[in-house]
């Protein structure tokens, strides 16, 4: 007890001792740490004063840029099988911070001779102007942000990124650095242009799919925050930029640009022929499938380039273009060739209005089939004389030949019997006078292009039986011709199945949607037979191509004022004739032809692109095959049909696979680089598009080995330049995913 406590004063007394010699060395310690603060903050100075240029350049740098925004990337529209049709690239501006170039004597000259030598197109009377002006200025009152080039790619920077991190070379350029944005590409130039659309410079969608899937490609800005703490240390907070989705479309580019290959000849093969300009007005095809009502292709020529859809060099002549220029018409001429003609114009159907108006009687039940009607040529309704396509009359005729032979008194007597009360109610039916809804821009309103029951007289319906009279477009008749073919059921027109997200997986998947019954089934098959008989017996015998059976129907209308001689011919068909899979629409606006009345310019057009298509899409010949048409077939050689799925798979083999056989090369030491020239379509340099959320991916971890990056999340290789994901799965079509590799970029095609 007693020792204890002994103890216990023994350790105060220390205490105490210990107590009073540091409060000594304190005084000397605070002196010491004084002096310390003294000598760091003339060093401090110093550093600021006299060689502190890269630290003062940062933070004024990161002052003028930091409350700016961080541009997303706009989704890429993608077709069925992968192929990108509209992607975006990161690009740089170059701009040049006055301040800091002029800060010193010795940095002018170097900074202006290696923007010089690294950019011949800059406007280097601009530039003087700019550092002259800026010169006279107050230090503070420089200009730090002038954009002289925009949209340069990596490449084009590059050099001058060497030279500037080059320690001799580029120890005085200052100011110049490069704003990074993202730059709308269409690596197929022209294909599927009228239903792509285009966007202007701020990323606002115009026409086609850019334009009414905008929101949803577009992504949001981020933002990147910059703020001196407390202790004058610059802070910094980064709103990532959310990138877009993007759209997968139901295109198929393989089928699209067989479309477009055919309707190019046309336009080419006609020109100059009756009249000065092109093949034809206008030249329209969808093809769709029949059972979904997904769009397989939509052309209309002529097309534009989306990389430059202002250049209308191809159609005009310069002075032409100048005279536009000069009184303001050439907006419209821009607009023209912008709309899409398959779903913006409209037109009388003529005669493929037929099967409707037999389907529309069959199925109120106001014909059996098996009625046989008198043609003579003509039929008087209403006190005028209406004549049949046949002038001379075709004599006795069933319902069926009435289809085959394109007979109008046929019809007018059919579409009696139905009343216009029907006629009208089964034209709303098959959506005639309403938008389809198909999702792209520009859709015209036809509502008031129908008659009523109560303003239609027995002229109307009898000319409206055969396609006069009434307009409409091609995106309503192949829609609704789908549901004669196909049992009856209306499907909404479709452009886009999928909407993904950057890493590659599905935000919304939107499936075919029957939108009513038509007709029932078996006046369907009713319609396919006859329509099958066109082919076969009537009309429509040059719209087969070789080797198979296909159905349709033809038409001729006369465009307005009647009797000017000038015609919209058309074919609208299907394949195969016993199973119809896939229905095709094309229409000739006024071919350039001294004798337009003829549809013959419509199915041999149907012909050529169905002998090319129908392969490709996996639908076999049934058919014998002449010794003429395997000639014909011969000559084709269909060497593009496959153009656009080879370009994606072979892509697709490169970028991640290291090439096994190259081991003469020695270790590949860049990812796919090692094995140069493995298997013939190795050429793996192109970047792959992927993930990319503003520079996040310079957080993460390096690999050694490659030098990328990898993302924690999914542990893919990232690149470190672009942050694109060199693996990005792509989820995209049965192909992409079987070859397992990323959708490509079709950059390699310069069409
Ligand atoms: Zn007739």
């Amino acid at each position: 007890m007693a020792e204890q406590r002994k103890e216990r004063k023994r350790i105060k007394s220390t205490e105490r001792k210990f107590t009073l010699r540091m409060q000594k060395k304190l005084v000397v310690l605070f002196f010491l740490v004084l002096s310390a603060f003294v000598g760091l903050s003339i060093k401090l100075f110093y550093i600021g004063k006299d060689n502190g240029k890269e630290y003062e350049k940062q933070v004024l740098s990161q002052q003028q840029y930091d409350s700016t925004t961080l541009p997303f990337k706009r989704g890429d529209i993608l077709d069925r099988n992968g192929t990108v049709l509209a992607t975006s690239e990161r690009v740089y501006n170059l701009i040049v911070d006055s301040k800091l170039v002029l800060d010193k004597e010795e940095y002018l000259q170097p900074t202006v001779n290696a923007l010089r030598s690294c950019f011949p197109d800059i406007d280097q009377t601009e530039l003087n102007r700019y550092l002259n002006e800026n010169k006279e200025k107050d230090k503070n009152q420089r200009a730090q942000y002038k954009i002289f080039l925009r949209q340069l790619t990596y490449e084009e920077i590059e050099p001058f990124l060497d030279l500037e991190e080059d320690p001799k070379k580029g120890a005085n350029i200052k100011g110049v650095w490069f704003e990074k944005e993202y730059k709308r590409y269409y690596p197929n130039g022209s294909l599927a242009s009228d239903v792509i659309g285009f966007i202007t410079e701020d990323n606002k969608g115009t026409f086609g799919l850019e334009e009414y899937y905008n929101d949803i490609l577009n992504g949001t800005t981020g933002r990147e925050y910059g703020y001196l703490n407390d202790d004058s240390i610059l802070e910094r907070t980064v709103k990532p930029a959310v990138d877009g989705y993007t759209a997968v479309s139901t295109l198929d580019a393989n089928v699209q640009s067989i479309a477009e290959k055919y309707l190019n000849k046309f336009m080419e093969e006609y020109r100059d022929n009756a009249r000065e300009g092109l093949g034809a007005n206008n030249l329209g095809c969808i093809v769709m499938e029949v059972d979904t009502g997904n769009v397989l292709a939509m052309a209309s020529a002529p097309g534009f380039d989306l990389n430059d859809p202002k250049d209308i060099s191809a159609l005009y002549t310069p002075e032409e273009i100048a005279a536009m220029e000069a009184d303001g018409t050439v907006y419209d001429a821009y607009n023209q060739l912008w709309r899409n003609y398959c779903i913006s114009d409209t037109y009388e159907p003529g005669s493929t209005m037929k099967p409707f108006t037999v389907a529309s009687a069959l199925d109120c039940g106001a014909i059996t089939g098996n009625e046989v009607y008198m043609c003579n040529g003509k039929r008087e309704i209403g006190g005028w004389p209406i004549a049949c396509h046949n002038t001379y009359g075709d004599g006795e005729i069933t319902v069926k030949q009435a289809v085959e032979k394109s007979c109008n008194v046929a019809l007018m007597y059919i579409a009696e019997a139905e009343g216009k009360n029907n006629f009208c109610a089964y034209q709303r039916n098959f959506n005639f006078g309403l938008k389809t809804n198909i999702d792209l821009a520009g859709e015209a309103r036809t509502v008031g292009l129908l008659y009523t029951e109560d303003n239609m007289g027995p002229t109307e319906l009898a000319t409206n039986s055969f396609g006069q009279s009434f307009n409409v477009t091609m995106i309503q008749m192949i829609t609704g011709f789908c549901s004669l073919i196909n049992g009856g059921n209306y499907y909404e027109p479709h452009m886009v199945s999928r909407i993904i997200s950057q890493d590659g997986s599905t935000v919304q998947t939107i499936e075919p949607r029957v939108l009513k019954q038509t007709i029932s089934p078996s006046v369907s098959d009713t319609i396919v037979d006859y329509c099958n008989g066109v082919v076969t017996e009537g009309t429509g015998v040059t719209a087969r191509p070789a080797g198979y059976a296909i159905g349709g129907k033809t038409g001729t209308a006369e465009t307005l004022p009647r009797g000017n001689d000038e015609y919209v011919v058309s074919f609208m068909g299907y394949a195969p004739a016993d199973d119809p899979q896939i229905a095709i629409y094309v229409v000739v606006d006024r071919p350039n032809v001294a004798d337009q009345d003829d549809a013959k310019f419509a199915t041999k057009l149907v012909r050529s692109i169905l002998t090319e298509a129908l392969p490709y899409l996996g639908i076999f010949m049934t058919e014998e095959v002449t010794e003429k048409e395997q000639e014909e077939l011969d000559a084709l050689q269909l060497e593009n049909t496959n153009h656009y799925r080879q370009q994606a798979v072979s892509g697709n083999d490169i970028p991640t696979e290291e090439a096994g056989e190259g081991g003469a090369e020695g270790t590949g030491e860049e990812g796919g680089d090692g094995g140069t020239g493995t298997g013939g379509a190795g050429d793996g340099e192109e970047d792959t598009e992927g993930a990319s959320r503003g520079e996040i991916w310079k957080t993460f971890e390096k690999d050694p080995e490659t030098g990328n990056y990898i993302d924690p999340d999914t542990g893919h290789q990232i690149d470190p330049e672009t942050g694109h994901d060199l693996e990005a799965g792509s989820l995209i079509g049965p192909q992409a995913g079987v070859a397992g590799g990323g959708v490509q970029p079709d950059t390699k095609d310069p069409r």
